[in-house]
């Protein structure tokens, strides 16, 4: 019976990713001791932060890891304590210079989507999630920034009200469905709005750019509010290679609306690349389609801004109830008709805004292991 050596179990730990930095537990230095007596082994695991949801986590998957490699193992007894202060800081500040072009710069390979409409209530957010959990699922890695900080709808969209973590200055954004999502309503609740004005804005959205673990994705969207203003300004003057899509639905004068938006969008400095055609038809039971706000809205807003009608998606009460419930339809319902045009658009995105390639990692950390 071979019962491995304190070092062998360290490296074997040292692969387990952490869920939410997506790094290994060596790189993140969090073993800090494994004892190996007879078929015995005690591990000690240091946080970044206790008490959070991530406890249980390590509890279930380091035995199961080391069970599954030497079934032949005792007891595997678990202690969880937390890093340090300046441990903590040391770590983020390493994870973080592996990563550190901001998105504005010039060699960010991140692809920065603006989504913005000309008006509310057109489903820009639905579509959002959507495109963002279709990217996701797509094999992509994706953020998703709701800067509709007067509408914003996303973090129950996507059933997310856990608040971030906040680590060394740097917020651990959650995940759901494959999405890192940072969003204003998870700093403060839907019946408690916040009083956002201009420089308050700015500063947040700042914020929400720089001093979040982004981790690099292949695409970052940005569910802006409806109209034009502050926050449009405010992310052209952070990401000026951003790219917009607008979401507008077939009636003309919502065109004319999202058109409006298009243009003071390129003021701003934020390229329009596409528009998606929202609410474009209803199909009944019977297979009729409804064209219960008009035809040809998107096609046309296209022409006008000289970019693709990159999708048209249809009306679906069960793209409403399952947004109401935090599961995209594009995961929720993924054979249905909107869905998949859902997933038609965010594959069109791709074809226009394709990943860049991935940058070799720069640091990496000692690794610490032994006891
Ligand atoms: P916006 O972000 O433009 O203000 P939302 O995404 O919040 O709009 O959508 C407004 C409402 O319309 C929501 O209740 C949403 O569930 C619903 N909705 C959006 N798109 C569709 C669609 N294609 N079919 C059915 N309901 C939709």
């Amino acid at each position: 019976m071979a019962i491995p050596t304190s070092e062998e179990i360290s490296a074997i730990l040292g692969q387990i990713q952490d869920p939410q930095i997506h790094r290994g537990m060596n790189e993140l230095r969090m073993i800090r001791s494994v004892d190996v007596e007879g078929v015995d082994v005690r591990i000690v695991v240091a946080l970044m932060i206790e008490g959070s949801r991530l406890d249980g986590y390590y509890l279930e998957v380091i035995p199961a890891k080391l069970r599954d490699r030497w079934p032949e193992l005792g007891a595997i007894d678990v202690e969880l304590t937390s890093m340090t202060e300046s441990e903590r800081e040391s770590v983020v500040a390493n994870v973080r210079k592996e990563t550190p072009a901001p998105f504005g710069d010039e060699d960010s390979r991140t692809n920065v989507i603006a989504i913005g409409s000309g008006k509310g209530g057109v489903g820009k957010s639905t579509t959002t999630v959507n495109l963002a959990a279709s990217l996701a699922a797509l094999g992509h890695s994706v953020g998703l920034v709701d800067a509709d900080v007067w509408g914003f709808s996303v973090p129950r969209m996507l059933g997310v009200d856990d608040k971030p973590t906040v680590v060394a200055d740097t917020i651990m954004p959650p995940e759901a469905f494959g999405v890192k999502v940072v969003s204003i309503g998870l700093f403060t609740t839907e019946d408690n709005p916040v009083m956002w004005r201009g420089p308050m804005l700015h500063k947040a959205l700042e914020q929400f750019l720089s001093d979040v673990h982004w981790d690099d994705p292949d695409y970052l969207l940005v569910d802006l509010p409806p109209g034009t203003g502050d926050v449009s300004m405010s992310i052209a003057q952070f990401l000026p290679g951003a790219g917009m899509i607008i979401v507008t639905t077939p009636q003309a004068v919502a065109e004319k609306v999202a058109q409006r938006a298009g243009f003071m969008a390129e003021k701003t400095g934020l390229k329009v690349r596409g528009v998606v055609e929202n609410m474009s038809y209803f199909r009944g039971n019977d297979g009729v389609v409804y064209d219960i706000f008009g035809s040809g809205g998107g096609a046309t807003l296209a022409k006008r801004l000289g970019v693709p009608l990159l999708g048209t998606i249809p009306i679906d009460p069960k793209l409403r109830q399952l947004a109401d419930n935090g599961t995209p339809i594009v995961l929720g319902a993924p054979d249905s008709e909107v869905a998949q045009a859902l997933e038609t658009t965010a594959k069109e995105i791709v074809n226009l805004l394709p990943p860049k390639p991935k940058r070799a990692r720069r640091v990496s950390l000692p690794l610490m292991g032994g006891s």
